[in-house]
């Protein structure tokens, strides 16, 4: 599953999130959105490196960010 989702078509590629994520695993798409800005965006095989921490989603001005948690589940 993936931990986090962008509503590209609301990304104005700011870069706001880039900068804000601590694992460096954001980053602006080589295509266009329908507005005409590089949507940010995790890679698949980067979404296992987000920590949730949600700074990304805080940090974007037009709520374009959501992040998810892993539930948790009891071993024992
Ligand atoms: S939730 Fe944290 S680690 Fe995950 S993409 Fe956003 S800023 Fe990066
Ligand atoms: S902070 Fe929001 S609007 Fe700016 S690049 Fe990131 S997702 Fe797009």
């Amino acid at each position: 599953m993936k931990r986090v989702v962008f509503r590209e078509e609301r990304c104005k590629g700011c870069e706001l999130c880039v900068e804000a994520c601590p694992e460096d695993i954001i980053h602006l798409a080589d295509r266009l959105n329908a507005n005409g800005y590089h949507p940010a965006m995790v890679r698949d095989e980067d979404q296992d490196k987000c920590t949730s921490c949600g700074l990304c989603a805080r940090m974007c001005p037009d709520l374009v960010i959501t992040v998810y948690r892993p539930a948790r589940v009891k071993v024992s």
